[in-house]
């Protein structure tokens, strides 16, 4: 997979630029929110002109971020989002490979005329839509990049207890809390340096994992009892929920990260599934472990992508005809393995 680090290009046009937009993906999870407010305070910290804007919001376990406050929605307050962009300089383009990522944000952000810096872990960036690229799907996460770029710049004392804190979220959310094979010697690196730097490794984790709901718990609860199919001779499980079931929970952004991941931790089983029912479609998680792959199977069959082992897809069908499409896709799932 090829890797692209401009780091004397990115300094030129950091130095170059004032006034700066901080932008991810939609439906941002943690190593999103987590880089997207880093980079925040570091370049607060440089006393650039900063914002960060996100296409849609986030779950409420991670309002306590310092910064969360501060983040403009596009979904929410377009025209604010609209301005921020319209005034950028310089946009930094995180966690995230191509444009179409952004959902709707996608046109505002491909009209603007701000050099576009790009930072992220996915396969297959879309290098033409930026100016200066650091991609690299050998990292852990985009926050362990953000460190990484701001050490090679020799700007890390710009980093704060914010930015530390920021970071560290990021990283520990998308390693799984260090547990998945992306994470490597230089993640626990990066790790301890952040905590140096002031984050308070032990106040994250509790103020990220032990922040259910009591709706949230019943529901992971209910998933796991009633919903939950496991086909051993594939070595796949998955789950499915509807509209309904998730109204009955009081569903928030959010109350299914991870739930997922209980279906990988069954013996046997190499690739786990979530069917979700929202307003406008049916949308997918993706997570396998070993050497079975998903981001292709996702991008061919339900138009997503995402990494080897964690990807996400959609289907604009009914949630019947979309697991029912998938049940058929068993034997070829079970044989996307990595070569
Ligand atoms: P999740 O299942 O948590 O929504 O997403 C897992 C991973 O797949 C994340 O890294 C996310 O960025 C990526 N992903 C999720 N949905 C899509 C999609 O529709 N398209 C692409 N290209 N990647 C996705
Ligand atoms: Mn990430």
């Amino acid at each position: 997979m090829q890797a692209y680090c401009e780091t004397e290009k990115i300094k030129n046009i950091l130095t170059a630029s004032q006034v700066i937009v901080v932008t991810s993906h939609k439906n941002p999870d943690g190593d999103a929110i987590g880089s997207a407010l880093g980079t925040y305070h570091f370049l607060k910290k440089m006393n650039k002109s900063v914002q960060v804007v996100l296409p849609d919001s986030f779950a409420p376990a991670f309002d306590w971020m310092p910064g969360a406050k501060e983040v403009v929605f596009f979904d929410k307050n377009k025209k604010r989002a609209e301005e921020l962009i319209a005034q950028a300089d310089l946009i930094f383009c995180q966690d995230y490979n191509a444009l179409n990522r952004l959902g709707n944000m996608e046109v505002t952000l491909s009209k603007s005329k701000a050099k576009k810096i790009l930072i992220d872990h996915h396969p297959d960036p879309e290098v033409t839509q930026f100016d200066a690229l650091f991609s690299d799907v050998n990292y852990s996460s985009t926050c362990q990049m953000i460190y990484t770029l701001v050490e090679n710049l020799v700007l890390d004392n710009y980093l704060d207890a914010d930015a530390a804190t920021c970071l560290y979220t990021g990283i520990m959310t998308d390693t799984g809390s260090f547990k998945f094979s992306s994470t490597t010697p230089q993640t626990h690196r990066v790790v301890a340096s952040l905590i140096e730097k002031g984050a308070n490794n032990a106040a994250i984790h509790t103020a990220v994992m032990d922040n259910n709901s009591e709706d949230r718990l019943r529901l992971t609860g209910f998933a796991l009892s009633e919903k939950l199919t496991v086909d051993h001779k594939h070595g796949i499980a998955w789950f499915v929920l509807s509209q309904k079931e998730l109204k009955k929970f009081y569903f928030q952004i959010g109350d299914t990260e991870g739930l997922v991941n209980y279906g990988l931790s069954i013996k046997g089983i190499e690739v786990a599934v979530l069917f979700t029912e929202t307003d406008e479609r049916i949308k997918i998680s993706f997570r396998s472990k070993g050497k079975i792959i998903v981001n292709k199977f996702a991008n061919k069959h339900f138009n997503g992508g995402g990494h080897i082992h964690a990807a996400g897809g959609q289907s604009n069908k009914t949630l019947d005809e979309t697991v029912n499409d998938f049940i058929r896709l068993l034997p070829e799932l079970s044989k996307q393995n990595l070569s």
